[in-house]
């Protein structure tokens, strides 16, 4: 069972969404596919041979909510820093499974450094790049013996970017004999899925099994995303890593991996996701973690943090308070979760409310754990709060965020608490 394991947070009357099951791979002590809950993952921007910034991004990702860390291993440099990185993380009680990307040359960095080879929890292999002409299959057996050599499992990860030409090549030129040739994106959308469906099927004749093998087939399209998905589940049990590549920066990032994430998690497609955000300048890194878990936890998959809703606002509230209210409280509950994911467990479930105006907060809160609704521009300046659906008391005066973050504070005490009967 993953420590991260909870029960999926179904909306009410909606049931849980289907999961389509896939061999469960064990990654660092962190489960994937065989119906286990989809996992967060990230990776580093930092340069991996440069111990302490990655260890410190590591850790940041990790406190975050990441469960699954990747970083680049480029160089000697690198592949020789990873070994340091996993030390220090575990001497500061950072316990996260460290994945090794490799492009080119990992067959040599693996031999290498053999320390490097057995710290990573796992190996991701592009077999778009891990050779070329004639040096690909031998290059390709070389990190595949590795892995079984350390008992590592492996991701077979193509990519759009660097699909295997040979392969594209070959379908091609095997679409042009047909009576009816499919498009050329039909074609190499065929590519980029049989470049990671027979990579796989050729690691498990090289002796890796199937339970230590983890696919994607990532692309920047949402449509061909989605596609390219659906077959890849059609086709194989292999357990699915889910990511839209280069997604792109701000809510363009966020909007185009949300669309195609989401479909395929309805659909139950997908056993561990990372939203590939371009980092905005000055913005944290952390940020990719956040949307993940909001898109899981947004779709009933997962829970990870009190969810707030808010209305957007209108005409009939003008002053910004109720927006720095819900700032307030998001903060507020993010802030505190790692510390309530000991302490009160099950506070990750709450749903919270705080609404701009009489039209709907009442209701909006009532449907609310906890919710709060705010005086609009010219009505009495009072805040009633309802918990479970019932008015517990009104807010006045200027004191109303502090007043009604402390009720969130004495709520999770309350049902969540030492004292508290589970589950409520
Ligand atoms: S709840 Fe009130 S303030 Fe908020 S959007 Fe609706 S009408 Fe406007």
């Amino acid at each position: 069972m993953n420590s991260h394991a909870q029960a999926p947070c179904a909306h009410p009357g909606f049931g849980p969404l289907p999961r389509r099951l896939t061999t469960a791979v064990r990654i660092g002590g962190v489960d994937v596919g065989g119906g286990h809950p989809v996992v967060v993952q990230s990776m580093t921007n930092t340069d991996t041979a440069d111990v302490a910034s990655t260890t410190k991004q590591v850790a940041e990702l990790w406190r975050a909510g990441s469960e699954m860390v990747r970083v680049t291993v480029n160089t000697l440099e690198a592949a020789a820093a990873v070994p340091r990185i996993v030390d220090k993380l575990a001497m500061m009680g950072v316990n996260v499974p460290i994945i090794g990307d490799f492009h080119y040359n990992g067959h040599q960095l693996l031999t290498a450094e053999p320390a490097c080879a057995e710290a990573l929890a796992k190996y991701r292999i592009n077999p778009g790049n891990v050779g070329f002409g004639k040096k690909k299959d031998s290059q390709f057996a070389t990190l595949i013996e590795l892995a079984i050599r350390y008992g590592k499992p492996v991701r077979i990860g193509a990519n759009w970017g660097s699909l295997d030409q040979a392969l594209a090549a070959q379908l091609m030129d095997e679409n042009h004999t047909l009576a009816e040739p499919r498009e050329a994106g039909e074609v190499l959308r065929e590519a980029l899925i049989r470049s990671a469906l027979d990579s796989a099927a050729r690691a498990e004749e090289l002796g890796l099994p199937a339970d230590r093998i983890v696919l994607s087939a990532k692309v920047s399209g949402v449509q061909e995303l989605i596609a390219v998905y659906r077959e890849l589940a059609r086709r194989g049990k292999y357990a699915l890593h889910l990511g839209l590549t280069e997604a792109g920066i701000g809510s363009k990032g966020i909007v185009a991996s949300s669309a195609a994430l989401g479909v395929l998690l309805q659909e139950g497609i997908g056993d561990t996701i990372r939203i590939s955000l371009t980092p905005e300048p000055g913005q944290p890194r952390t940020n990719e973690v956040v949307v993940a878990q909001e898109l899981l936890q947004t779709m009933g998959l997962r829970a990870f943090t009190p969810m707030v809703t808010a209305c957007p606002g209108c005409g009939r509230t003008t002053s910004t308070f109720f927006q720095e209210l819900a700032k307030t409280v998001q903060e507020h509950v993010r802030a505190k979760m790692p510390e309530w994911k000991v302490t009160h467990p099950g506070a990750e479930n709450l749903t919270l409310a705080v609404m701009g105006c009489v039209v709907n907060g009442p209701g909006e809160s009532r449907h609310a754990n906890i919710g709060i609704s705010l005086p609009g521009t010219g009505e009495a300046p009072s805040a009633p709060v309802f918990e479970d659906g019932e008015k517990t008391v009104t807010l006045r005066g200027e004191n109303i965020a502090h007043e009604f973050v402390a009720l969130i504070d004495h709520y999770v005490e309350r049902k969540f608490g030492a004292g508290a009967a589970r589950g409520g």
